[in-house]
């Protein structure tokens, strides 16, 4: 009993933690591989500040998280004042976000939050405002849903749908979230392996795309096996980000992000820190791609494969946030759901 509390403990902050550190470290990539390349020399290998000129980004401090952790900051507070997730607590989440970031005048919200906020806070019902959400601030968000169903990767799946509903609750945008939280919960397996967690990825992708409004896209399952198939391929690890780049993408569609952060997790191995530098290079929303695939590596691996003095710079750039207490709250809540 105890072994497992402290592998769950260490395995749960390593997802947030995770999630913090994609998000911060890919944050300052330009929108292509080249341009990432050629400005910073190379790899992005320490937290940079957003660069001048970036649409998102400038000004923002190395090491900041953006709205993705930010939100699943906002989604995990919700789940653990609750003590579950619901329709209506993820709507007051998330607006509780926009409110916090100023969402009206502020650049860097996306379309469908942008849409379901504005509603949401004119009265309108939570179950109404996502039915064209199909971005993909679902998935980037979604990764506490995963971390509180350790091994579960049904309820995983369930209460993805919850939380897609209000913002992104079309078939695409569930199916991605849905793909991210199965994936985090098969993470929290202990001794399981890479492709079990890439497998209830595809299997959540699947269920998840049976829930929300009838949408147009691709399959985001058999682009994750598509993603993956590209990480495995011999050639040179920067030549096979530039294909993922190319052939699976990474704006903002939720049939790109997803995918590609599966497969940037295949070509690390499920290695955090190695998920955050070939996230910052595939560029585009790369720190959207690094969120969901060093989530999901963080939870897999834990918090002891994160190196210290990048958690370091998360914790004292990022000071209105505790992600510890975060975690741990999660961590009770995983517990008590799986007794
Ligand atoms: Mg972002």
């Amino acid at each position: 009993m105890m072994k497992q509390d402290t592998f769950l403990e260490e395995h749960i902050l390593g997802g947030l933690f995770g999630q913090a550190l994609g998000d911060a470290f890919a944050m300052p990539a330009y929108l292509r591989p080249q341009d990432t390349r050629e400005y910073y020399g190379g790899w992005i290998e320490e937290f940079h500040p957003g660069p001048p000129g970036h649409p998102a980004h400038d000004g923002l401090k190395a090491g900041q998280i953006t709205d993705d952790t930010e939100q699943a900051m906002a989604l995990a507070q919700s789940i653990i004042e609750e003590g579950g997730i619901s329709v209506e607590g993820a709507a007051k989440a998330i607006v509780r976000w926009y409110d916090f970031i100023d969402g009206d005048s502020n650049p860097y919200v996306g379309p469908s939050t942008r849409r379901a906020c504005q509603a949401l806070k004119q009265g309108a019902d939570p179950h109404t405002t996502g039915t064209h959400g199909d971005t993909d601030g679902g998935a980037m968000r979604i990764s506490p849903v995963g971390l509180i169903n350790p091994g579960q990767v049904e309820n995983a799946i369930k209460d993805a749908v919850i939380a897609c509903t209000p913002t992104h609750f079309t078939q695409v945008a569930v199916s991605g979230a849905a793909a991210v939280a199965a994936a985090v919960a098969a993470a929290l397996v202990p001794r399981s392996s890479l492709d079990s967690v890439i497998e209830a990825g595809v299997y959540g992708g699947e269920q998840g795309a049976e829930h929300g409004t009838v949408w147009l896209g691709a399959s985001i399952p058999r682009r994750i096996e598509l993603a993956v198939e590209i990480a495995r391929r011999d050639q040179p690890v920067y030549d096979r980000i530039v294909t993922l780049f190319e052939l699976v993408g990474s704006t903002l569609a939720t049939s790109e992000t997803v995918p590609s952060a599966f497969g940037i997790l295949a070509l690390a191995n499920g290695d955090p820190a190695l998920c955050a530098r070939y996230s910052a290079a595939i560029s585009g929303d790369a720190d959207t791609v690094g969120a969901i695939a060093c989530a999901i590596a963080g939870a897999w691996k834990g918090v002891g494969e994160i190196p210290q003095d990048w958690i370091a710079t998360l914790e004292a750039v990022n000071d209105r946030y505790d992600f510890r207490s975060t975690a741990a709250g999660l961590l009770k809540l995983a517990k008590e759901r799986s007794t």
